[in-house]
């Protein structure tokens, strides 16, 4: 605990605290394909909302995300949905964090990182197109890490799918029951409304310009509904009566089972359905519970402070070369000063400079609960997965690394900068931007890059150059595919052509080959060889 507090509390009254603050916390990601509006949602969510301490920390959407370079210059320009790992805001008696995910399908793994920090996750569904292919890659880590999901069906403001139909194909694809708490009044592209089906009355919109202000919205009882709006009304009545094939009724236990998702209508970019969203969040997504060891012991939310890294970033401020890592709370109270201990070297770790980041803005952060998200500066020790804790130890289970599937050999365009070279390496290593492999083949001039999707290495390459002033060329390496292996096995499989061993800096060795093909020749011809898949990035 700090050292800088004069008495210390009581740790009853501490424990109750740390139970109420957490229970009155929400912790979700949104996960979309891009272009489903998760930007424009998180604006308007934050509009909606009471941003924590940061007026105007909300930038409106600068451009659009094309070419890596495009995405590096918006990084560094653009507010919430790039820079931010989290952002913090109140509604009604509730905290709200939610966590940012990259768009892009090929930072899959970074997206897995964050959804392993939240507790509930948005599903954010284009009215038009539907599911789409990374939402059910997003979807599909939900599913696998127990996470319970709210669906948005967004944009219903234009012309679109049936509404049930969306259903039909939200019910078939994910397999989840749809339970939809709202139902539009007006068809995709004429959004009058929504029917509160918890109330049976009418949520009736009003258009604002260009979505600037939060809609006002009125509440009209069931009569009047139908006396004001006769055909949509009645339309939507009817909708109602026909979904109890597909879709149920809301309920609370096979929602947090993951058996059901709640559905509501909205169209972010004119802020309806926006509110109601908070709302859903706030009366339904669970609060941070105890969280499973890497033993399956769970640290209940009331023991000492425990945490652990989700995200490494760096960069950010090139004026200030620093580094900050983000830590996602589990249990107890962190205050600004503390002395916690990193699991992983068993060392004490400072925690005086603790901050919120909000884009280019950041402000400290004395106290945090389960939930929180604290940002650590120039935390160089700290790498993607470790846990913090004070108090009796903790370690939570490692992330997982997915199988990597496109491999380049990374050699230093001026050798004289071999320092700044394994510098940026082992950086980039640590922030989990990429994997790194290596032998003594290849020799430590010649480390391989291991990626889901090629435009980590593309972001790797920039940042080897602008950040850590090394540039590097990347020459591609023929193969398709990682397993895991071990040292007995080694021989057996590089005898084979379109094969070879690596070892990456966990320890792990992993057995690469060309094509999937190969792979099942050495396996099939060589039974007794240790080759084992690694988690699948399509799993997220
Ligand atoms: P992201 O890639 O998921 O972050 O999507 P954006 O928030 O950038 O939205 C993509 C495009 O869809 C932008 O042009 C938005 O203005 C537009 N958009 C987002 N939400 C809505 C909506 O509810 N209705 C309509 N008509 N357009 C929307």
């Amino acid at each position: 605990m700090s050292t800088t507090t004069a008495a210390r509390p009581d740790p009853a009254a501490a424990s109750s605290d740390v139970v109420g603050e957490a229970a009155r916390r929400r912790t979700f990601a949104v996960i979309s394909h891009p272009d489903a509006g998760k930007s424009t949602l998180t604006e308007a969510l934050a509009l909606h909302a009471r941003v924590i301490g940061q007026a105007g920390a909300v930038h409106g959407k600068a451009g659009r995300r094309g070419t890596v370079s495009d995405w590096m210059d918006m990084e560094r320009t653009r507010g919430i949905s790039i820079t931010s790992a989290a952002l913090q805001f109140a509604h009604r008696d509730t905290v709200v964090n939610l966590l940012d995910t990259p768009g892009h399908a090929d930072f899959s793994e970074d997206t897995y990182r964050v959804l392993t920090a939240v507790d509930a996750a948005v599903m954010l569904v284009d009215a038009a197109k539907g599911l789409e292919a990374q939402t059910m890659k997003l979807f599909a880590v939900c599913r696998h890490r127990g996470i319970p999901v709210v669906t948005v069906v967004n944009k219903w403001d234009r012309p679109g799918r049936d509404a049930l139909a969306l259903m039909d194909e939200v019910a078939e694809r994910t397999g989840l029951t749809p339970t939809p708490l709202t139902w539009p009044v007006g068809i995709a592209g004429d959004f009058r409304g929504v029917l509160d089906r918890r109330d049976g009355g009418y949520r009736r919109y009003t258009r604002t310009a260009g979505g600037a202000t939060v809609a006002p919205e009125e509440h009209v009882s069931a009569a009047e509904a139908a006396a004001r709006e006769p055909e949509a009304w009645a339309r939507a009545l009817e909708e109602v009566d026909l979904l109890t094939a597909t879709a149920g009724e809301h309920d609370q236990e096979l929602f947090l089972s993951g058996v059901t998702t709640p559905v509501l209508f909205a169209s972010a970019v004119s802020n309806f359905g926006v509110g109601a969203l908070l709302d859903v969040l706030v009366d339904l997504a669970p609060a941070p519970a105890g969280r499973p060891d890497a033993d399956g012991a769970v640290r209940p939310v009331d023991a000492p402070f425990s945490g652990f890294v989700f995200k490494v970033q760096s960069g950010m401020d090139a004026a200030h070369r620093d580094r900050l890592a983000y830590v996602r709370i589990c249990s107890g109270v962190f205050e600004r000063g503390m002395v916690v201990t990193h699991a992983a070297s068993g060392r004490p770790f400072t925690t005086k400079y603790a901050q919120h980041v909000f884009g280019r803005e950041r402000e400290s952060i004395d106290v945090a609960y389960p939930g929180d998200v604290v940002g650590l500066v120039n935390a160089s020790a700290l790498h993607v997965g470790d846990t913090l804790y004070a108090g009796p130890p903790v370690a939570f289970p490692p992330l997982t690394t997915f199988a990597p599937e496109h491999f380049a050999v990374a050699r230093s365009v001026e050798t004289a900068k071999h320092k700044q070279f394994r510098r940026g390496i082992a950086q980039l290593e640590s922030e989990g931007v990429v994997q790194v492999l290596r032998s003594d083949r290849r020799g430590d001039a010649a480390p391989v890059f291991a990626v889901v999707g090629p435009m980590q290495f593309e972001v790797a390459a920039h940042r080897m150059a602008h950040e850590f002033g090394a540039p590097v060329h990347l020459e591609p390496l023929p193969y398709g595919l990682a397993m895991r292996t071990d040292e007995a096995s080694v021989a057996g499989i590089t005898a084979s052509s379109g094969t070879e061993v690596l070892r990456r800096s966990d320890g792990e060795l992993l057995a690469l080959f060309t094509t999937k093909w190969v792979a099942r020749v050495v396996r099939e011809g060589k039974p007794h060889l240790t080759l084992e898949p690694l988690v699948a990035a399509q799993l997220g």
